[in-house]
């Protein structure tokens, strides 16, 4: 059997003796090399780090076994998170495969359906509430003060350390750390895991060079590009719609340190790379995974050469995730035929 994150990683993560070893097999993920994006940007060394290939189809399991495990650990008997809805699929999974019961606090209307259907079939308790993100992650805050409930969050530190174990997988494939490091930016967790990460690995001597960390928000979500908290944050992607971001200063901390930038990238930005990296790679991912593939496109258009360079674009979750959006790209062909294959020979002018 393949080696668990918790046993591979365990003299790097806060794992001890009384640690509970588990896995339901996350981390280890892809990393793709890039075909039809890297020649648009004229980038040889091109790399897709699959995340969707987690147990739940995003990145989030990779800190949830930590700090699942670390709750258990100190006695906890239930799990709490606020979600924009695939920490909430993590959190339920783990909570079902270890016997916690899990609440989930998601802002109502606002979790796509693919997410939603995952929290509701691992059996969470899901509350929806008339708000946003960042006012369900105060509610759950209070909540997890207040009552023995352990808080599952990325601000559990025990995420952030489960997250970095990322970046010593790229590391690990590529022999180094990459030039530049594309990423989505929503709550700021997992910018902040992957530079704590290749910050590690730097020390551990497993690579010789950092990446510049490259982050990006949606236009209607980006209030650490605007210096200011965003009141009702709006995007197509709404893994990043995100107003007040919780890891806000250790994100601006990876940005500075590595010499690299968060930006932002329209909607269209956005559409517009989930559908190349799905008709042009093959690469079914999330619109809010899409946003760091749009930024990567973007500054090359604006001039960022990458020739010559190693970049690793993050893929955070699924495109399954979101089977609403999907259905809002026009299909190439998508037509009615009668149950005669000569009919569609012909339609596929074969005869
Ligand atoms: C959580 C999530 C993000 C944003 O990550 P943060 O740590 O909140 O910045 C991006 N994409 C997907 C698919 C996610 O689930």
């Amino acid at each position: 059997m393949r080696q668990s994150l918790l046993e591979k990683y365990k003299e790097h993560l806060p794992v001890t003796g009384g640690t509970p070893m588990f896995s339901m097999g996350e981390g280890a993920t892809p990393l793709v090399k890039s075909r039809k994006i890297a020649e648009l940007v004229g980038c040889d060394e091109l790399y897709f780090k699959l995340e969707g290939c987690n147990p739940t189809g995003s990145f989030k399991d990779r800190g949830m076994v930590v700090a699942v495990a670390k709750a258990i650990e100190a006695g906890g008997t239930s799990l709490a998170c606020a979600s924009t809805g695939n920490t909430s699929a993590s959190a339920a999974a783990y909570g079902a495969y270890c016997g916690l019961p899990t609440t989930v606090i998601v802002p109502k209307g606002n979790v796509s359906r693919g997410k939603l259907a995952q929290a509701i079939a691992y059996g969470a308790r899901i509350m929806l509430i008339q708000g946003s993100f960042d006012l369900a992650l105060q509610m759950v805050r209070e909540l997890t003060e207040r009552n023995p409930i352990v808080l599952v969050n990325s601000v559990n530190p025990n995420r952030i350390q489960g997250q970095k174990t990322a970046s010593f997988e790229v590391v690990e494939d590529l022999g180094t750390a990459p030039d530049y490091l594309f990423i989505p930016v929503g709550n700021a967790g997992n910018i902040t895991a992957y530079w704590l990460g290749f910050k590690e690995a730097y020390h551990n001597e497993w690579t010789s060079i950092l990446p510049m960390m490259m982050g990006f928000q949606a236009e209607g979500a980006a209030p650490i590009v605007r210096g200011d908290v965003v009141a009702e944050p709006e995007t197509i992607a709404s893994a990043i719609r995100i107003g007040n971001p919780a890891s806000w200063s250790s994100a601006i901390e990876a940005r500075d340190e590595s010499g690299g930038s968060i930006g932002m990238v329209s909607d269209d930005e956005i559409m517009d790379a989930y559908k190349l990296m799905a008709n042009g790679e093959g690469l079914f991912c999330e619109p809010a995974s899409a946003a760091g593939v749009a930024g990567l496109l973007k500054r090359s258009e604006t001039g960022l050469s990458l020739e010559g360079k190693r970049v690793v674009c993050v893929i955070t979750g699924s495109g399954l995730k979101d089977p609403d959006l999907a259905n809002e790209v026009e299909p190439v062909w998508m037509e009615e035929y009668p149950p005669d294959v000569s009919v569609v020979e012909e339609a596929l002018k074969l005869s």
